[in-house]
C-alpha cells in the first residue's frame, strides 16, 4: 500500500465502568450515555480496536494498519513481530468514583492468560478535585503475610498507601505495584498493550450488573513487588516553552512534557512512532503535506517514517515513544 506516512487520529472505544462519569465530554468527545470511564484513544487489543478518523486511511483499524504498514510506521523499536500487537494502549480515564485496589503482572508472570502481556503503566492528571487522592504503593514495610491477614480481616486500607494529587502529577506505575484511582480525578493513561488487572479491593460494591466484581487474591499476592518495583511520581509544573521534561520512563516507554507557545519543531527517527496527547490548550499539528487542529484532549499517532514535524499554538503535549 503505497501511503504516504501522516498523523492518525483515531475514533475513542469507550468503556462503561462502574466508577465512571461524564468528564470525558469536557475533552471534546461524545461518549454514548451512561457512566463512562474509559476512552481508548490509540488500542490495538482484542478488548478495543480504534479506527482512523482522517486521511487515507480512514476507517481502518489500528490492527490493520500493523498488519500493512506497521513496519514502516512503527518503525524499528515499536514494531514487533513476536508481540503481534501494537506495543502502548492510550487512553483517557474519568474517575467519577473510586476504582478498585488492583495490581497488574510483569511479562513473566506465569499465570498471564495466553497471549497476554504484563502491563507498566503512567498516568498524567489532566483534572482534579480539591482533596482528590489515589492509593499508591503499599505503607513501608508491609509484606505478604501482613497485606493478607489485612485482606482477611476487612481492613485492607490500612496498609495502603494514599497520595494526595494535583493536575500536572505524573505517576510512574511498574507492574508489580498496588494502586487504585479514586474518585475526582481525570487522567491520560499510556500504558503496555494490555488488559491483565488482578484486583485486591472493590470497597464491597455491586458492579454494572448488581453483583460485585471478582476479586482475584491469590494472583494480586503473588503479583506484588513487595520490596517496590520503582514507582515515582513528580510535580511537572513550572516548565518552559521549549523544554521537554522526562515525565516517565520504562522498558516500554518513554514520556515527556513540553509547552509549545509558538512553535515547537520535532521529528520521529525511523526507531519508533511519537504519540502525542494534548493535555491543555490548542493549536495545530503540522507536517510537510498537512495539518490537523489540536484540541485538548486530543491523541495522535505519529509514525516513524513521517520525519520533521511540528506544534503550533498555545498547547501542553505529552510526547511518547518506544525507547
Ligand atoms: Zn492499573
Amino acid at each position: 500500500m503505497g501511503v504516504h506516512p501522516y498523523p492518525l487520529k483515531f475514533a475513542p472505544v469507550f468503556k462503561e465502568r462502574v466508577w465512571g462519569g461524564r468528564a470525558l465530554e469536557r475533552f471534546g468527545l461524545q461518549p454514548p450515555e451512561g457512566a463512562i470511564g474509559e476512552g481508548w484513544m490509540i488500542a490495538d487489543h482484542p478488548n478495543g480496536t480504534t479506527r482512523v478518523l482522517n486521511g487515507p486511511l480512514a476507517g481502518k483499524g489500528l490492527d490493520e494498519i500493523r498488519g500493512t504498514l506497521g513496519r514502516e510506521w512503527f518503525g524499528a523499536k515499536g514494531f514487533s513481530e513476536r508481540n503481534g500487537r501494537f506495543p502502548l494502549l492510550v487512553k483517557l480515564l474519568d474517575c467519577n468514583d473510586d476504582l478498585s485496589v488492583q495490581v497488574h503482572p510483569t511479562d513473566d508472570y506465569e499465570r498471564l492468560p495466553e497471549g497476554e502481556l504484563g502491563k507498566t503503566e503512567m498516568w498524567y492528571v489532566l483534572e482534579a478535585k480539591p482533596g482528590a487522592k489515589i492509593i499508591y504503593g503499599l505503607k513501608e514495610g508491609v509484606g505478604r503475610a501482613e497485606l493478607e491477614k489485612a485482606i482477611a480481616e476487612g481492613r485492607i486500607m490500612e496498609v495502603l498507601r494514599e497520595v494526595p494529587v494535583e493536575a500536572g502529577d505524573a505517576f510512574y506505575i511498574p507492574a508489580g505495584t498496588v494502586h487504585a484511582l479514586c474518585a475526582g480525578v481525570v487522567v491520560a493513561e499510556i500504558q503496555q498493550n494490555s488488559d491483565t488487572t488482578y484486583r485486591l479491593y472493590d470497597y464491597n460494591r455491586p458492579g454494572l450488573d448488581g453483583k460485585p466484581r471478582e476479586l482475584h487474591i491469590e494472583d494480586s499476592l503473588n503479583v506484588i513487588a513487595y520490596e517496590g518495583a520503582g514507582a515515582k511520581h513528580m510535580k511537572t509544573d513550572g516548565l518552559r516553552p521549549g523544554e521537554w521534561l522526562r515525565i516517565a520512563e520504562s522498558p516500554y516507554f518513554v514520556v515527556e512534557k513540553g509547552i509549545v507557545d509558538g512553535r515547537a519543531e520535532l521529528a520521529t527517527s525511523g526507531e519508533s512512532f511519537d504519540i502525542l496527547v494534548a493535555a491543555d490548550g490548542s493549536g495545530t499539528l503540522r507536517w510537510d503535506g498537512g495539518e490537523l487542529p489540536v484540541r485538548r484532549g486530543d491523541c495522535f499517532l505519529v509514525p516513524a517514517n513521517l520525519g520533521a514535524y511540528a506544534l503550533e499554538g498555545s498547547l501542553t503535549a505529552l510526547r511518547s515513544r518506544v525507547p
